[in-house]
């Protein structure tokens, strides 16, 4: 099975990072693929330049054989769909190859109106993972979909190539990107937030009004 964790990584940090191991090993793959976005639809725009982002990225994953980051938004011209994603790997991968897409409830609970959400389902497997204090509204188009494609364990995913919902709730780490960015913009360390050479990265090319220094 093919899993996708994507974001705007804006910068990563250990809650990602986190959460693509115990993915791993919840879900029983060799690899978990980070997927940075370009332009994110539907949010601010990043604090950091795509190639940046993709640097501190690849820094993080260096050392960890079983996450690997796809780049493949960031090299596309304009908005990031994921429906446009998961096409294109669903041609690269064939019809029969498990691919599945993590989500946290945030993201899912306005699923209806991301760029051609309906087909999503039909290209792949969504695993959306729960959100500390971030529930799906009862009557939402989510949690229908959510009642209509419930997998109830984690070999459905792997006997179908798409179409399932499976919801996870691994231990997650209480830490934000956003968080991240206020502390340096106010002139606090991030660390222990985020892997060290992320931080050192971004303290070399002066990220998010860092002023140089460790
Ligand atoms: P921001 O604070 O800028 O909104 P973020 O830290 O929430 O950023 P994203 O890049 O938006 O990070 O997240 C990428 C993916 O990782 C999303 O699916 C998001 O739900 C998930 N995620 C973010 N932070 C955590 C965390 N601490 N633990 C687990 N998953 C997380």
């Amino acid at each position: 099975m093919h899993v996708i964790l994507g974001g705007t990584f804006d910068p990563v940090h250990h809650g990602h990072l986190r959460l693509a191991v115990e993915l791993k090993e919840q879900l029983g793959v060799d690899r978990v693929t980070l997927v940075p976005c370009h332009i994110p639809p539907h949010r601010a725009q990043p604090g950091a330049s795509s190639a940046d982002r993709l640097r501190l990225l690849l820094q993080a994953v260096a050392a960890e054989p079983g996450l690997e980051v796809d780049d493949r938004e960031l090299s596309r011209d304009g908005a990031s769909f994921t429906a446009d994603t998961l096409r294109q790997l669903r041609e690269e991968l064939g019809p029969r190859m498990p691919i599945a897409m993590v989500v946290g409830t945030d993201a899912f609970a306005a699923f209806d109106r991301w760029r051609d959400w309906q087909a999503i389902p039909e290209l792949a497997h969504i695993i959306v993972v729960q959100r500390p204090g971030v529930d799906l509204p009862a009557a939402s188009e989510a949690m229908a979909l959510l009642a209509a494609r419930r997998a109830r364990s984690v070999q459905q995913l792997h006997d179908r190539p798409h179409g399932l919902i499976l919801a996870l709730s691994p231990p997650l780490l209480d830490i934000s990107a956003t968080g991240i960015r206020e502390r340096i913009a106010r002139g606090c360390s991030p660390r222990y937030l985020l892997p060290d050479s992320v931080w050192l990265d971004i303290c070399a090319h002066g990220l998010y009004g860092h002023n140089g220094e460790a």
